[in-house]
């Protein structure tokens, strides 16, 4: 058996170099602590699309280092916008300029996926207490005497002190925990980005906006200072229900959307089809860990994408796992377990309030009727429903 680590300190593994595991470490390795990355695909790569980072993660992601750099590509939206997909008419709006920013301490960013990822790795491969692996697919792993012990799927192995689990939607590591299994939606997505010049209909290059309506939801918003557009559309699939195979086609997309205002049907032609993303979470569990290992990210709390909020709870998780181990730098399971207690409880609650967001932006009859009546009067200034999300907390989030 290779012996894939030769330090003689035993580091933190973590599995995954995905959004979550990249922050956490790079919050992990300028505190001073040893990692290991030990990422499964042949490079660290996101998928061409956008992403919303509310205030909760840019206060992190200003604490790490890295805001700056982020400035550079990201796109800083002075509104969040909800419209009715089939009439085009305005529902609600969230301001989030120097008033929003003032109050939660960071602002709201919109920035490519793969900009956000090459950022952390950056700062990761600036610190030399971090070691980052690609094509190590961990198969493995376990508690001993020593602390924890690693395979992958190559036949090395990794010895560390703890094991982070950030593998995402379909963890390895959860199994080790749970017997739990990603829940299907029945929705499913299309995302991509297109030249601004190039994009037949958008909104203002200033605002993220969000068409809702029976089933469906289309969202656009300017990405890479604003040269590249987002597109985003969701939609149930009859087909998922009707148990075929092959569901959420391209022809089911539009079909479905074909009902929705001009302004999302002009938009269609250049949203992204090369992929399809079925929608799964998982209900919550009540533990992430298990001796030295634990879980961090999607592994710990996949949620469904309506509040913007998976990867922002990731680097939540970066901040108060990095925490954790400052204030137990002698005791692993101690740290672990502060964290684990301290995060369970918001991030259930996120993956919970996701799935209703959903069922609001979603809903037909009566319940749509009232919901518009409701967001139509809602006051612009009004921030009762996004303090518990948005608002500043402690070094480890406690709460919910
Ligand atoms: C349509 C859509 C829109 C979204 N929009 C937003 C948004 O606007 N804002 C937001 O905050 N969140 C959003 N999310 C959620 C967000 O994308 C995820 O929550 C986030 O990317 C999770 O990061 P992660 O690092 O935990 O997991 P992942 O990004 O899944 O990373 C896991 C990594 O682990 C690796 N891996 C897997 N198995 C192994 C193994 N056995 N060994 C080693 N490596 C392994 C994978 O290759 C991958 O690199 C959205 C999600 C969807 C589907």
């Amino acid at each position: 058996m290779e012996n894939g680590n030769s330090r003689s300190k035993d580091p933190i593994l973590i599995a995954g170099g995905g959004i979550g595991g990249l922050a956490t470490a790079l919050m992990l390795s300028r505190s001073g602590h040893e990692v290991i990355v030990l990422e499964k695909a042949a490079q660290f790569a996101e998928i061409g699309a956008g992403l919303q980072l509310a205030p909760n993660a840019t206060r992190v992601l200003t604490l790490l280092g890295v805001i700056d750099k982020i400035r550079e590509v990201g796109v800083f939206p002075k509104k969040l916008r909800l419209k009715k997909a089939l009439t085009d008419e305005n529902l609600t709006h969230l301001d989030l300029g120097d008033g929003f920013i003032q109050r939660y301490g960071a602002p709201y960013v919109v920035m490519h996926r793969n900009d956000l990822l090459r950022i952390l790795l950056e700062g990761c491969q600036e610190q030399p207490a971090a070691q980052l692996l690609t094509s190590k697919e961990i198969r493995t792993v376990d508690n001993d005497a020593q602390g924890v012990v690693a395979t992958c799927a190559d036949g090395t192995t990794y010895r560390g002190k703890a094991f982070i689990g950030a593998d995402g939607l379909w963890s390895t590591t959860r199994k080790l925990l749970s017997d739990d299994v990603p829940v299907n939606s029945g929705y499913v997505s299309y995302r991509g980005t297109v030249p601004t010049e190039s994009a037949a209909s958008h909104a203002p290059l200033d605002e993220v906006v969000a068409w809702i309506g029976p089933g469906l939801h289309y969202v656009q918003y300017p990405l890479r200072s604003g040269n590249l557009y987002n597109q985003v559309a969701v939609f149930k699939s009859d087909q998922y229900l009707k148990g075929m195979e092959n569901w959420g086609n391209s022809e089911e997309l539009e079909e479905k959307l074909s009902v929705t205002c001009e302004h999302i049907r002009k938009a269609m032609p250049l949203l992204g089809r090369d992929h399809r993303w079925p929608m799964y979470d998982r209900e919550p569990i009540d533990r992430w860990t298990l001796g030295n290992i634990t879980l961090l990210g999607d592994a710990a709390h996949p949620m469904l994408q309506y509040l913007a909020q998976g990867a922002c709870q990731a680097i939540e998780d970066a901040f108060a796992i990095g925490t954790a181990f400052n204030l137990e730098p002698g005791n692993v399971n101690k740290a672990l377990t502060m964290y684990e207690q301290a995060r369970i409880p918001r991030t259930a609650r996120v993956q919970r309030n996701a799935r209703l967001w959903g069922d609001m932006w979603h809903i037909d009859g009566a319940g749509r009727i009232m919901r518009d009546e409701l967001f139509s009067k809602r006051d612009p200034d009004d921030h009762s429903h996004i303090e518990w999300l948005y608002g500043k907390r402690d070094p480890l989030f406690v709460g919910d």
